[in-house]
């Protein structure tokens, strides 16, 4: 595997059929996952690493994100990527930077929790595939709202590259695999899974039962006063439409139960997909 670090070497390097995984490193499966699956269907693989500051927030956790570069491309190398291209800051942003935002779906919840979060997600996205020029790109479900984000800028920009969400990689008690996990103390990670439980539980009422709306909402907020009692500060948890992230009381309709939290300092996230054979 090679490591590169600038656009210009990345450039001579690449092919035609490239398979392409963005990150920000400190992999774990989920991430491995992605790197195998874009393995078995392309030529060559390319893995960006890249921290990138304009997705967080001023109080948001930038300067402590796990970084670990030659554990990371140890890793990437173990799965058969052949390029991991790991810029600095300065390669990938001048002075006053333009932007993209992409309306609506980035609004809510993410949005509305981490304003300008997706502008910074969807800014360095298409960069980075004007950068790669992937045939296709993959990316994580654990992340459904970035998922929408991508797939409307990809749609709206015309921009020539496929896009495959895959899922979820979760521990055996449920927990979405995380780099933020690395925060989580010993009791915290024993909390952690009751995401997952609480989730599942309301996705198996949501799909079993006709349930009219003042039930789902009793649903959602006796879920969130679980989470609150189990040590979690919720940011939200909701049944959404699929597509617009709208909120959503109709089970006919593909949708998702989201959840947004902090458990001590980590903010955590998590979705299960209802219905997901209509999601993608
Ligand atoms: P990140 O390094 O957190 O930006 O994640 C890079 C990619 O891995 C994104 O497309 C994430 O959605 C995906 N990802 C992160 N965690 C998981 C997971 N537990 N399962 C599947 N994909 C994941």
């Amino acid at each position: 595997m090679k490591i590169v670090t600038t656009i210009a070497d990345l450039r001579r390097l690449t092919g035609d059929d490239v398979g392409f995984v963005p990150t920000m490193g400190a992999f774990h499966e989920g991430h491995l996952q992605l790197m195998r699956t874009a393995r078995n269907n392309h030529e060559s693989v390319v893995v960006s690493l890249f921290v990138n500051p304009t997705q967080f927030g001023k109080n948001e956790d930038f300067s402590r994100y796990p970084r670990n570069l030659t554990a990371d491309a140890e890793m990437a190398e173990a799965q058969g990527v052949d390029i991991m291209f790991a810029p600095e800051v300065a390669e990938m942003y001048a002075d006053s930077p333009t932007s993209i935002h992409v309306p609506e779906v980035s609004d809510r919840w993410e949005g509305a929790h981490r304003p300008g979060h997706f502008d910074g997600v969807a800014t360095v996205v298409a960069k980075l595939f004007h950068i790669v020029r992937p045939h296709t790109a993959y990316f994580g479900r654990k992340d459904l709202q970035q998922c929408l984000v991508i797939r409307k800028m990809v749609r709206d920009l015309n921009i020539p590259v496929i896009l495959s969400f895959e899922p979820t990689i979760r521990t055996e008690n449920g927990l979405a695999l995380s780099s933020r996990n690395a925060y989580l103390s010993p009791e915290e990670r024993a909390i952690a899974p009751k995401i997952f439980e609480t989730l599942t539980g309301i996705a198996e009422r949501v799909t079993r039962e006709s349930l009219t709306t003042e039930e789902m909402d009793r649903i959602l907020s006796d879920g969130r006063i679980y989470l609150e009692r189990s040590g979690f500060v919720p940011d939200y948890l909701e049944w959404v439409d699929f597509s617009t992230m709208a909120p959503l009381r109709n089970a006919s309709e593909p949708g998702a139960i989201i959840f947004a939290g902090r458990l001590g300092t980590t903010r955590l996230i998590d979705n299960v997909i209802l219905r997901s054979e209509f999601a993608f």
